[in-house]
C-alpha cells in the first residue's frame, strides 16, 4: 500500500486539493491507521492557520459594518457558514472522533508521540474527563453541522 506523506496530509487538511484527490485521501484514511496518525499530526501542525472554531462571532461583526440589504446579508452569512462547515469543521470532527476512538480502544499510545502528552495529562486528570470532553466537543460540532444543514434545507423550500 502506498502511504501518504505528512506534507500531503497538510495540503489535504487545508482543503487545498481537487475533489478526486480528496476522495482518494479520505478512503485511505478510513483504512490506514498509520496515515490517520499522520493526518492528526497534520491537523495539529496547521491549527494556527485555521480560524478559531469556537467563536465565529467576528463574522457578524464584519457583516454588521457592511451596509448590505437585509436579504443580502443573510445570504452572505449563509454562504460563509456553509463554507466554514465544509472546509474546516469536517477536519475537527474527524480528528476529534478518531482521537476518541483511539483513546478508548487503547491503541492511541502505540500510534503517536502525542501520547506522552496525553499520558501526562491522565496522571493528573481522570481519564473519563478527557474522553467526555472530546465526545462533548464532537457532539457539539456535529450538532452545529446539522443545524446548518437544517437551516439550508428550510431555505430551499
Ligand atoms: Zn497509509
Amino acid at each position: 500500500m502506498n502511504h501518504i506523506s505528512l506534507g500531503e496530509w497538510k495540503t489535504y487538511a487545508r482543503g487545498d486539493m481537487t475533489a478526486d484527490n480528496r476522495t482518494f485521501y479520505e478512503q485511505h484514511l478510513y483504512t490506514c491507521d498509520q496515515c490517520m496518525t499522520l493526518y492528526m499530526e497534520a491537523v495539529e501542525s496547521i491549527q494556527d492557520e485555521i480560524p478559531i472554531i469556537e467563536e465565529p462571532s467576528y463574522i457578524d461583526e464584519i457583516l454588521s459594518k457592511i451596509p448590505f440589504e437585509q436579504n443580502k446579508k443573510i445570504s452572505v452569512e449563509k454562504e460563509i457558514t456553509k463554507k466554514w462547515h465544509e472546509e474546516k469543521v469536517f477536519h475537527y470532527v474527524l480528528a476529534a472522533a478518531m482521537t476518541f476512538v483511539l483513546m478508548t480502544s487503547g491503541v492511541f499510545s502505540e500510534l503517536t508521540n502525542v501520547s506522552t502528552q496525553f499520558e501526562k495529562n491522565q496522571q493528573t486528570h481522570h481519564q473519563s474527563s478527557f474522553t467526555e470532553n472530546v465526545l462533548n466537543k464532537t457532539t457539539d460540532l456535529l450538532g452545529r453541522v446539522e443545524q446548518s444543514q437544517k437551516e439550508e434545507a428550510n431555505d430551499n423550500e
